[in-house]
């Protein structure tokens, strides 16, 4: 078995149940979050939560290459302002250093918003000033853009942007890049109609040595509608075939490919549906 699929599971509850809630729907790969994602500061991770956690993993099998932990949606490291920006990046540390607490490798993130006020570059440029500092501060976990539909001021949803922020990273052996199939189709790059044609483009413009994870999921809303709203595999518009090509697509192996579908009472099903496919 090539390919390591999951679900974003639940960790309510503390981070030591969403291996148990991973393996419960036949997963090798999960991501989660380490923190109320909706929360600037969270309590500490408990020394008896890391030990669960790592036992759990032990114990189902997770290996920390499959695990993909998301950050809280509260983060903007391209924040235009000082105020905005320190809070980000405090809240970022914290995040990584929870992942090296839980013995992770990679953490997952939206790259940020200009919220109009300064240019797509200069946000970028801050973005990746906040992973600099933030990798300056941590060891062993990569820091993982994932491109975004570029809804609203969001930036990161042109894989120009990706390889811009990749470019100013001091430490290229702990960056690297997400792909969301959803955000890919909304964002303009037809996976559906010219799927070779958009991968050749990413490989050529950020490179698949820098890929280090994909959330699998499928879309609401049309090419280059620029609007975020995932759909279950094949009740989309990507459609079966996409995830059918996907699945025996080997630039997709040994790297986490995580559900963000939205009825995760079907993410067991979903799972066997795409084995079934490899
Ligand atoms: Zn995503
Ligand atoms: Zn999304």
């Amino acid at each position: 078995m090539k390919k390591y699929i999951g679900a974003h599971v639940s960790a309510s509850g503390g981070v030591e149940i969403a291996p148990v809630n991973a393996h419960e729907i036949g997963a090798n790969a999960f991501a989660l979050f380490t923190k109320n994602q909706r929360q600037w500061v969270a309590k500490p991770l408990t020394e008896e939560s890391i030990r669960e956690f790592k036992g759990n993993c032990e114990k189902f099998s997770f290996d920390a290459r499959y695990i993909l932990p998301h950050d809280s949606y509260l983060i903007n490291l391209g924040h235009p302002e000082e105020e905005g920006l320190e809070k980000s990046r405090a809240a970022f540390l914290d995040e990584m250093q929870r992942c090296e607490q839980l013995g992770l490798q990679l953490l997952n993130f939206h790259p940020g918003s200009h919220l109009n006020k300064i240019s797509v570059e200069e946000c970028l440029d801050k973005v990746a000033e906040s992973i600099n500092i933030t990798l300056d501060k941590t060891k062993g976990v990569t820091a993982v853009i994932e491109n975004t539909a570029g809804q609203g001021s969001n930036v990161g949803n042109e894989f120009w942007q990706l390889k811009h922020i990749i470019d100013r990273v001091e430490d290229k052996s702990r960056v690297g890049v997400c792909l969301d199939t959803c955000h890919t189709y909304s964002a303009g790059y037809d996976i559906v109609g010219e799927y070779d044609k958009v991968f050749r483009e990413f490989d050529e413009v950020v490179g698949f040595n820098y890929l280090r994870g994909i959330h699998l999921n499928d879309t609401k809303k049309a090419l280059g509608s620029h609007v975020d709203r995932h759909d279950s595999i094949g009740k989309g518009l990507l459609g079966i075939d996409f995830f059918k090509r996907f699945m025996k697509d080997e630039r997709f192996d040994n790297i986490p490919i995580i559900l963000e579908t939205p009825d995760e009472t079907l993410w067991a099903e979903e799972i066997k549906l795409l084995r079934s496919f490899e």
